[in-house]
């Protein structure tokens, strides 16, 4: 039953799954595709071939029934509880619904149409009532209740204690305990929050597609190197304005923008465009969803028998409390602070010198942060670029999984896939030649995708139903450049690519028995741990020498510029932290703020100007788009998650270092066995405990960041 105790996604976009007592219908149910076991290779492959936007309503239906006859069947079976006849029963079942969700999810995230954002519009607030219906079923969470109980779960094996708990204490923070009036109301609001976070999303996508930048002369490039210039052209044709340049609203075409263009005005331009999306008093304006949302997860939170939504959100994750996790963030924050104005002020120096006469705005830090770093380090991105090739890298991440975890990519052609983009590749055990899983790649931005990085499980490994193994995906937005050439990224795209690549090893990892526990299914403040270790591995000597390879020439990179790249490392940390941390702050007070109307708008000014915001950097997502917390309830309240990750990330690789380096195979075991291959099976405490021989320290992280020291 993947589809109730995890989210699938890991990063920016997750499915709500909540719903309804509606059954199905039995047009289209007959031999709907959808509803389908998967067939082919690999233990069946996903039928992406034969997605029609037409068949979700009725599959999802049909699923929804299907399931709740399965779960009607546990709760009333006449034999006393136990683990088998309930816990894994309850694991067994939901199987169609969770096929049918993986592809109900793929078409939400990376090729929402219109007419399929009108089913969603539909389905979300009935997936929603659905979920609803599993947890406030009375003889149901009985029979969970009596097996958490029982004398006879000490018999049990860790894993199978865990998973017990981890039902328990969902069906509770679910409202299981309610009176029957309260888990109408809970059911009510679930259903109402669907609803708005589906609005939320779709908001964001029509302003990310229906605005963009429109470049019309050689003047207004100004600045612009000529991948950018190429890519601009490519989006220009697909806005269908010929002979002109599009840079399009999204972050993988603004920043460039933002860093390179000479030309001021259109800077502004662009960086207003993108900061406010959702917040333009039109149709799609998110500013009053976003009251609404807080004031029912507000109201949900103390149906619950919590103080505020942050307090309920934290409670199973590995912080624990909304205290222990601002504790952390105010410790970062001053630092992050003070570094900012010494990035302001050398930024504003130099723009002194070259007789600029600004004073240094928001839209200008990117462009002026790149100066600085040519002036101090001599370092230029444009420098760099001509090494970081997509495909070789996505091979240097194939040789770093190979040398870690002993994994093999093939590629391979027989599945099928949603869109023409989409690559597959097949992972095998290097020694034994063992199959372990899929990995799908689709790179490349085009219209009716979110734009961001992401991964997703299309399957969890699993040994409950028979031995399963896991199908993953790594999602980006790169735009595409000119037709047989290949596309250079920037080191932060490379480092992005490194990062989902970890959750996808997470996944494929996997090592466990129940899919509810499996691969990425962890607290969210320990998932981004895995990933944002892996980044480390990209700008080891390893790595640049074998696959930062000239896309002209072929030679490596040359040792003095990687050498300039580790000397800028801590560079403009204080911008990165203070953007981010923002966004981290602005969502924990929110979310602590309890039931009472908020005006998002006032509260995100009157917050960040308590905490001192330098005015010269905005939030890394505003409010009125900010996704992660507004699109589903995953990392509301929780988008502290990639600091409090990253404290475990720094500290890990520590443990690299102290070995024999980044390829030390015995530290390697140790992560894979302790970390990556245990899911959810172990509490992440324990489990790092058991890596690292101790409990994290803040140090490294203070360290990585170029704060050590620092108040
Ligand atoms: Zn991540």
């Amino acid at each position: 039953m993947r589809n109730l105790i995890t989210g699938s996604l890991v990063l920016l976009v997750a499915l709500t799954m909540t719903s309804n007592t509606t059954i199905h219908s039995n047009a289209m149910t007959d031999n709907n595709p959808l509803l389908a076991k998967w067939e082919g290779p690999y233990g069946g492959v996903p039928p992406f071939d034969r997605v029609q936007v037409a068949l979700f309503k009725p599959a999802l239906e049909a699923a929804m029934a299907e399931q709740l006859d399965e779960i009607q069947r546990i709760a009333n079976d006449p034999a006393s509880p136990d683990f088998e006849n309930t816990i894994v029963a309850l694991e067994r079942s939901g199987d169609t619904l969770d096929r049918v969700s993986t592809l109900y999810g793929v078409w939400s995230a990376t090729m929402s149409s219109p007419d399929f954002q009108v089913v969603q519009r539909e389905m979300a607030p009935r997936l929603a009532a659905f979920s609803d219906q599993i947890t406030q079923n009375e003889p149901l969470f009985k029979r969970i209740e009596a097996v958490y109980n029982s004398p006879a779960k000490a018999r049990l094996t860790p894993e199978q204690q865990r998973v017990t708990w981890l039902y328990y204490t969902n069906f509770v923070r679910a409202g299981a305990r309610l009176n029957a009036t309260a888990k109408k109301r809970l059911s009510e609001i679930n259903q109402e929050l669907a609803g708005l976070f589906t609005k939320f999303s779709q908001n964001v996508l029509a302003e990310e597609t229906d605005q963009f930048l429109v470049l019309k002369s050689e003047d207004e490039l100004a600045g612009l190197p000529q991948s950018l210039r190429d890519a601009a052209a490519a989006a220009a044709e697909t806005k269908k304005q010929p002979g002109a340049w599009v840079i399009m609203n999204t972050r993988s075409s603004i920043d460039p923008f933002l860093t390179y263009s000479d030309r001021r005005d259109l800077r502004e331009k662009a960086w207003r465009m993108f900061v406010n999306r959702g917040d333009n008093g039109d149709e799609h304006d998110n500013n009053a969803i976003i009251t609404q949302i807080l004031q029912l997860r507000g109201e949900r939170a103390k149906l619950l028998g919590y103080p505020t939504h942050a307090h309920w959100r934290l409670e199973n994750s590995m912080a624990k409390t909304p205290e222990r996790a601002m504790e952390l963030m105010e410790a970062v924050w001053k630092p992050a602070v003070a570094r900012v104005h010494e990035e302001v002020a050398d930024m504003q120096a130099l723009a002194d010198k070259e007789g600029a006469k600004i004073k240094i705005e928001p839209w200008d830090y990117r462009y002026y942060m790149e100066k600085v770093r040519k002036a101090k380090f001599d370092l230029d991105q444009n420098e760099v670029k001509p090494y970081l090739q997509l495909e070789k890298l996505r091979e240097g991440i194939f040789w770093v999984a190979g040398e870690l975890f002993n994994f093999n990519f093939t590629p391979v052609t027989n599945v099928p896939v949603a869109h023409p983009d989409i690559r597959v590749w097949e992972v095998t055990d290097k020694t034994t030649k063992k199959h372990i899983g899929l990995w799908y790649f689709d790179p490349y931005a085009r219209a009716g995708k979110r734009s961001g990085a992401w991964m997703n499980a299309y399957r969890t490994q699993e040994r409950v139903n028979g031995e399963i193994t896991t199908i993953v995906s790594n999602n980006a937005n790169f735009v595409k450049g000119k037709p047989g050439e290949p596309l250079l990224i920037s080191w932060d795209d490379a480092t992005t690519m490194f990062h989902e690549f970890g959750h996808a090893l997470h996944g494929l990892n996997s090592n466990v028995t129940y899919p509810s526990v499996a691969g990425t299914s962890v607290p969210r403040d320990y998932v981004e741990f895995p990933s944002q270790l892996m980044e480390h591995w990209l700008s080891t000597p390893e790595v640049l020498q074998r696959f930062a390879l000239h896309y002209q020439t072929g030679k490596p990179i040359p040792q003095e510029l990687v050498d300039k790249i580790k000397r800028t490392a801590t560079f403009n940390q204080g911008f990165a932290t203070v953007e981010y941390l923002s966004a981290a702050l602005v969502d924990m007070k929110l979310h602590l703020a309890g039931d009472r109307k908020i005006d998002p708008d006032a509260f995100e000014r009157e917050t960040l100007a308590q905490l001192g915001m330098p005015k010269e950097i905005v939030m890394r997502h505003r409010l009125p788009h900010f996704l992660h917390i507004f699109s589903s309830d995953s990392y509301s309240a929780g988008y502290y998650s990639y600091l409090w990750s990253d404290v475990l990330t720094a500290d890990a690789f520590g443990a690299f270092l102290e070995g024999k380096g980044p390829y030390d195979k015995t530290v390697a075991e140790r992560l894979r066995k302790y970390i990556f291959s245990v899911g959810n099976t172990v509490d992440p405490a324990d489990a790092y405990r058991a890596f690292r021989g101790r409990d994290p320290k803040i140090d490294a992280l203070m360290k990585k960041r170029g704060f050590a020291g620092r108040g």
